[in-house]
């Protein structure tokens, strides 16, 4: 029963437990019952790399950790594969918001669906479940707080596009502790630019567009704090947070040279940290989701190089979450993507370009850490494919994720997990 047990903590404690599987099981907290080899998490920290695949995740390896190097993200004990196919009439590869609502419900759905069924009921999610259930709920995101994989989990609606009524319904109804990333444009009428002026220059075209009143006002009648800058985030009490550090993403996401930026106001370890620091006081335990968003969004535009950036942020939030399951080992951490953006390929940097020119063309060489070598990134599409994604997890209940599942499977895992009542 034990191996089971030791396997995922291998990696991590091996040097220290090598003796005896009951000296892990006893170092969880004690909360099974001896032999059982398997314990239930208190808290889930559930990571998106939005349109991240094996090929993002070795692009990043080599150019992060190089050859014999290993990515944190990598380095989680246990690992599968998910597919990731939606109920679409159109098509068979889905978008972040049929993926993340099959994370959040267990049922196949449309692109563009926000946890509702194919015909448009909505259904129940982890996140407002978990809240339910008595535990601390938080989300945190480079996109906007109400894309397509937050609003899955937190979030009942038949257009992923009603980002304001989705900002809406996380106040009156699923009402996450802590909401940290972007899209303020959502949570403020037009002609209210708010903290982030309406038509930057990087942007023109963002700007406030709510139809819900001033959900930011309300946020702060129903006790959030509510912080726009990382000064502020870095100052917060513990308790109810609302953090909007953008209008809409927190980054540009354009073509190499063509506007690209990615220079959050706040890094999304940072607010890993932050929240994890506020949701940890709630002692029935707490679901986390985080999101790195910029890894889809550069793949789309085909930009090799902030794509590698994007990883590297997102291996940091992995970093963050990773070591604070070390030090509470009644959290499960699962790193997945929630689709294949870009039909990336790690290719030498000696071949031809076969697949196009313009921001389709290879990028690079991107040089492998520690080494000489070097690599080129080429491009299959400038949208989503098929490809199945890995998963890595670490923590109690992490073995589950082994073997090849579809995306809802991670439903199957976490619901028994986040949706009962815990005293
Ligand atoms: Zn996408």
């Amino acid at each position: 029963m034990f191996v089971r047990t030791v396997r995922w903590l291998a990696p991590v404690v091996a040097a220290t437990v090598a003796t005896a599987g009951v000296t892990v099981a006893q170092s969880w907290g004690g909360s099974a019952p001896a032999g059982s080899g398997r314990v239930t998490p208190r808290n889930v920290i559930f990571i998106n790399g939005d349109g991240m695949a094996a090929a993002h995740r070795e692009a990043a390896r080599l150019f992060y950790a190089g050859l014999d190097g290993r990515l944190v993200m990598d380095s989680l004990p246990v690992s599968g594969q998910l597919t990731t196919s939606p109920r679409d009439p159109e098509t068979p590869i889905t978008d972040s918001a049929a993926g993340a609502s099959a994370w959040a419900t267990g049922q196949r759905t449309y692109n563009g669906a926000i946890s509702v069924d194919v015909n448009g009921n909505p259904l129940p999610t982890l996140g407002t479940q978990a809240k339910a259930a008595g535990k601390a709920t938080g989300l945190v995101t480079t996109a906007q707080v109400t894309d397509a994989s937050p609003a899955a989990f937190f979030s009942n609606s038949v257009d992923r596009a009603a980002q304001d009524d989705i900002a809406r319904q996380y106040l009156e109804v699923s009402k996450p502790d802590v909401i940290l990333g972007g899209g303020e444009d959502w949570w403020l009428p037009a002609g209210s630019p708010g903290a982030y002026p309406d038509q930057p220059a990087a942007d023109p075209t963002e700007g406030s567009r709510g139809t819900q009143g001033d959900l930011i006002a309300r946020a702060r009648a129903d006790g959030y704090q509510y912080v726009s800058t990382a000064a502020q985030l870095a100052t917060v009490r513990r308790g109810k947070l609302l953090g909007l550090f953008a209008n809409e993403e927190l980054f540009q996401q354009r073509p190499e040279g063509q506007g690209d930026v990615y220079d959050p106001p706040v890094s999304l370890a940072t607010m890993t940290r932050t929240a994890l620091s506020t949701l940890s006081t709630e002692r029935r335990g707490f679901f986390l989701l985080v999101e790195e968003e910029g890894v889809d969004e550069f793949a789309h535009n085909n930009n090799g190089r902030r794509t590698l950036q994007a990883m590297g942020e997102l291996e940091k939030a992995v970093s963050v979450a990773r070591e604070y399951a070390a030090r509470h080992r009644d959290t499960l951490v699962v790193v997945t993507g929630d689709h294949e953006t870009g039909g990336l390929a790690v290719e030498d940097t000696a071949t031809t370009d076969e697949s196009g020119d313009g921001v389709s063309a290879e990028d690079g060489p991107f040089p492998v850490a520690g080494s000489p070598l070097s690599f080129n990134i080429d491009w299959t599409t400038g949208s989503h494919t098929g490809q199945d994604v890995p998963v890595t997890a670490y923590g109690p209940l992490a073995d589950r994720f082994t073997g090849k599942h579809p995306n809802t499977y991670v439903h199957q895992v976490l619901a028994p997990v986040l949706t009962r009542r815990s005293s």
